[in-house]
């Protein structure tokens, strides 16, 4: 019986300097460059070998020959019914097999320590970034050659060559195949290079063939770290990576935003509102902002006879603390996505010294404010003050969701700065908004308009109050809603509520 072998491959180049050779590479790959070596992988054999190594320059070749039986074989294994499923059928038809999960697979197995940046010979080369150039010379990419840009472009390459593979090269107009040929060329550590391709060659080919076990998001989780989080392609590489299964996306995607808040993390709020309030007001000493927004808010729970206070996206604890003041706040629990936001504001609190009293009274705890949440529901009042602007637009809806469909507290409190304003704010350039960390700055009109949209959609009322100087051209400088829950609402839930407690 014939078996045909289906060849892909890649190859890492780098150029050396007097003190540091380019052969390195093979201490860095662990794989020495005298020397071909045949690793068997489940796909088939993967070949590591070296077309040139000198001082000056250093190519290392990964040739992975997949063994189309073998894939056949374990898909039966495995497959629902016995039968081979179409993508795996796809990969016995692909000829010349190009670079795939399969090559990513090989990959790791082959680089695991690399991957890992792990270098017992040459430690601190691992860790530093060095010339590189990638080559692989036939991609399957679904998407083209712009998705392709769209998801190297942002990792700080120097350069990212993409050409698609024509069909047949002496048939130039049979027209363009689903191949690409990718350059990289660039400063980069070795692992970082190497953990990008693991995770976006499959990627783009969209057709991972293996179950994808939830140890899938670890593997996602670990050889993301650094460049994932912040990836503008995100929802579509973490979808597209875990095979479109939506729970493990979901998991993915939670765990990816937890990290890209906590980096994203490092200005503080009132420290930039205050400097640009300060600035404005030569007199006398003004009041800052955040000072003007918690007293309205203080206000506003009280008007609304609130015991029980959520403060969602909590930040440092300011509002915490000026609430644990006032003893007609019972329970006071302060949510927030940033652990390093909430470290500091359990310092600010005390919260190891407080009395056993006070302590009752008051928690915080990390959560994301774009899932669900039952540890929120049945709260009289929640207060989201200076957050929702530093949600993407897309989530908002989540957020919008997990407060006033799932939490559903009596009182909704939201504040958002109003970008109007912001033409009074001498030291802000036109057109800019006040936060590095804001995703949009709305005017009146914009946030009435949302807030309508969300009272309507889960039966509450609103009202508008403005905080800070209300000025008679653009507004005040922040704007406050005040959400009630409707009682025709409460009654609906209530019935809703008992009917599934009898059913
Ligand atoms: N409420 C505070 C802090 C506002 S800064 C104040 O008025 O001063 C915005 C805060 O929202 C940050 O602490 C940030 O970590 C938090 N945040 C942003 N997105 C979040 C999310 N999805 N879930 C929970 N907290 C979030």
């Amino acid at each position: 019986m014939q078996t045909i072998l289906g060849q892909v491959f890649l190859t890492i180049s780098t150029t050396g300097t007097p003190d540091r050779p380019a052969t390195d590479l093979g201490f860095l790959l662990h794989k020495h460059p005298d020397r071909a070596q045949a690793f068997s992988t489940s796909h088939g054999a993967a070949h590591v070998f070296y077309p040139e190594a000198s001082a000056e320059r250093c190519t290392a070749a990964l040739l992975l020959e997949v063994d189309p039986v073998a894939l056949v074989r374990r898909g039966k294994g495995k497959g629902r019914g016995g039968a081979p499923d179409a993508a795996l059928a796809q990969y016995v038809n692909d000829r010349p097999y190009a670079a795939s999960s399969l090559l990513s697979v090989a990959l790791a197995t082959v680089f695991k320590s690399a991957l890992g940046g792990v270098c017992r010979a040459l430690p601190e080369r691992a860790v530093a970034p060095l010339p590189l150039r990638i080559e692989v010379p036939a991609l399957p990419a679904r998407g083209g050659a712009e998705l392709v840009r769209r998801l190297f472009g942002p990792l700080g390459w120097e350069r990212v060559e993409v050409a698609q593979v024509a069909l047949d090269e002496q048939f130039p107009e049979w027209g363009a195949s689903r191949y690409v040929r990718l350059v990289l060329e660039g400063e980069s550590r070795l692992a970082d290079a190497l953990r990008q391709l693991y995770i976006l060659l499959p990627v783009l080919d969209d057709a991972k063939h293996y179950w994808v076990a939830p140890d899938e998001v670890d593997k996602l989780l670990r050889a993301g770290e650094g460049w994932l989080a912040d990836h503008p392609e995100r929802p579509l590489i973490t979808r597209r990576y875990l095979s479109h299964r939506w729970g493990l996306t979901r998991q993915a995607d939670q765990a990816l935003e937890l990290v890209r808040l906590a980096e994203s993390d490092d200005l503080d709020v009132d420290s930039v509102d205050n400097a640009v309030d300060e600035s404005t007001d030569t007199e006398e000493k003004p009041v800052p902002l955040a000072e003007h927004r918690r007293t309205a808010i203080l206000e506003a729970l009280r008007g609304a006879g609130a015991h029980r206070v959520l403060d969602l996206g909590c930040g440092q604890g300011q509002l915490v603390q000026a609430l644990l003041k006032d003893v007609r706040f019972t329970e006071i629990v302060g949510v927030d996505v940033s652990m390093r936001a909430l470290t500091i504001a359990s310092r600010r609190l005390k919260l190891d010294r407080m009395g056993e009293r006070q302590a009752g009274r008051v928690a915080l705890q990390q959560g994301s404010l774009t899932y669900t949440d039952k540890r929120l529901k049945g709260y009289d009042a929640a207060v989201l003050s200076e957050v929702i602007e530093h949600l993407d637009l897309d989530r908002l809806p989540a957020l919008e969701y997990a407060v006033f469909g799932s939490a559903r507290p009596g009182t909704v409190l939201v504040t958002t700065p109003n970008v109007e304003y912001n033409v009074r704010w001498e030291s802000l350039p036109a057109g800019h908004v006040r936060h590095g960390d804001h995703r949009f700055e709305w005017t009146r009109a914009e946030f009435r308009e949302w807030a309508a949209k969300v009272a309507e959609r889960h039966g509450y009322t609103v009202a508008h109050l403005p905080v800070g100087p209300d000025d008679p051209e653009v507004g005040p400088p922040t704007q406050l809603a005040v959400f009630t829950l409707t009682d025709t609402a409460t009654d609906k839930n209530n019935e809703k509520k008992k009917g599934a407690e009898a059913a």
